[in-house]
């Protein structure tokens, strides 16, 4: 068996832990090559003591300098690098097999095309890459031979119910994505206004960053999801579907022509997706515990509601449109969740704000390349910025003079 040696982008975060964890359970499959951070050098530097990487990558000069210091008084020989060019440098480099694309929002596109255009094993959980260049990621990953896996539980658990990792010609009728629905699916609804960030981001069933987690609360993570597996299985909007699933037992399903519906079952730990895509065709110990379906009297499945979920309307909306406004979608929803965790706007803000965004600007040609990608990016970051100074600027008082 051939070790695969692996470049871990994001490797501080949620996924990044986790992918780390179920290395470290199999040191005769799987070797690092490259971890990256952007800020928590504490973290990264416990990671290199245990997994001694030959490079590591962090976002600034300051953050290289200090790590630098930290691994030459623990006698670690690992060379340390910072930039986006560096990150590009390790998702391409001809010593790793596999790039795990685990950087958080659109922060991880270079390094994620970087990766496709040297023909890695992408294992992507890093949704908002593939969300906001669609097209050409999946162009890139077909014309430089490289591997495409999702990490993201309901499209892992789609690959994992395609069989062959394909829609075409296998008769699937349907890819039904599940969406837990987050922690305020009964909450009332006037309330919504008062959520804090702490409370958006307790999910019930999972663990996450703080970005993922909000999505989450706002169902603008099933948005992203559903152009996500536009792209990966090639599926055309009318054919994908979200089912609110409550428990999470269920990471998603395929119908066929014949009404066969296939679901992937398991406990909701990310481990498991990320063993299933590292080992993939293999099967490995993930660390998960087993699945105790006596324990799981109710499963419940219902529609969901548009109305109190508005980000996923807007998700939906962009899918149907043909995803050329996706770029926007995710740029809005990325500013409004950093401000809404800064306590600037309101939670139902957060949707306010991309739809302003999405009313005033135009949507992309379908044959954007890179940099109009990069662009539209910049002007929906600026505008979604313009809109929220408006939204958390002091309300005008008018004094009545007697
Ligand atoms: P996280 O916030 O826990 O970790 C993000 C990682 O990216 C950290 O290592 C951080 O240092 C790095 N990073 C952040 N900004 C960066 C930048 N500008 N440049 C370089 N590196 C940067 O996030 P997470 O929950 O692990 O999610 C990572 C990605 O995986 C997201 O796209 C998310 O949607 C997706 N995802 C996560 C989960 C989950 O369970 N956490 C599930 C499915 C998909
Ligand atoms: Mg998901």
């Amino acid at each position: 068996m051939n070790v695969q040696r692996l470049s871990i982008l994001g490797s501080t975060g949620s996924i990044g832990t986790s992918t780390l964890d179920v290395v470290a359970r199999h040191p005769d499959r799987f070797r690092v090559f490259a971890l990256t951070a952007h800020r928590q050098i504490d973290r990264l530097f416990d990671q290199c003591r245990a997994f001694l990487p030959e490079v590591v990558v962090v976002g600034d000069a300051e953050g290289a300098a200090e790590l630098k210091q930290k691994l030459r008084a623990a006698r670690l020989s690992t060379e340390v690098a910072y930039g986006p060019q560096a990150l590009s440098a390790a998702a391409s480099a001809a010593a790793c097999d596999t790039v795990v694309a685990a950087i958080v929002g659109a922060a991880g596109l270079a390094s994620s095309l970087a990766a496709a255009r040297a023909g890695k094993k992408i294992l992507l959980a890093n949704k908002e890459a593939l969300v906001v260049s669609g097209a050409l990621f999946m162009r890139t990953v077909a014309e430089h031979g490289a591997t495409l896996l999702p990490l993201d539980s309901e499209h892992n658990a789609i690959f994992q119910c395609l069989g062959t990792g394909s829609c075409t010609g296998a008769g699937v009728e349907r890819l039904i994505l599940t969406a837990s629905g987050g922690p305020f699916l009964q909450r009332e609804l006037d309330t919504l206004d008062a959520v804090t960030p702490d409370q958006a981001c307790k999910h019930p069933n999972w663990v996450m960053g703080r970005k993922i987690s909000v999505d989450s609360a706002t169902m603008m993570n099933k948005g992203l999801e559903v152009i996500e597996a536009r792209w990966l299985f090639d599926m055309p909007a009318e054919r994908i579907e979200v089912l609110i699933h409550p428990q999470s037992v269920i990471h998603s399903m395929v119908a066929y022509a014949d009404q066969s519906v296939l679901a992937q079952l398991g406990n909701p730990d990310m481990r498991t997706p990320i063993a299933h895509a590292m080992a993939h065709p293999d099967r490995i110990d993930s660390g998960v515990a087993p699945l105790d379906l006596t324990r799981m009297s109710n499963l419940s499945f219902y529609a969901p509601d548009l109305a109190r979920f508005p980000c996923l309307r807007l998700g939906l909306q962009v899918l149907r449109d043909g995803c050329r406004a996706s770029v926007t979608l995710n740029a809005a929803n990325e500013i409004a969740v950093d401000a809404f965790l800064r306590e600037q706007i309101r939670f139902t803000d957060i949707a306010r704000v991309v739809e302003r965004t999405l009313d005033q600007l135009p949507a992309l040609a379908a044959t954007a390349q890179l940099d109009d990608i990069l662009a539209a990016d910049e002007r929906a970051r600026a505008t979604a910025h313009q809109i929220i100074a408006k939204l958390s600027a002091p309300r005008a008082v008018v004094a009545t003079i007697h």
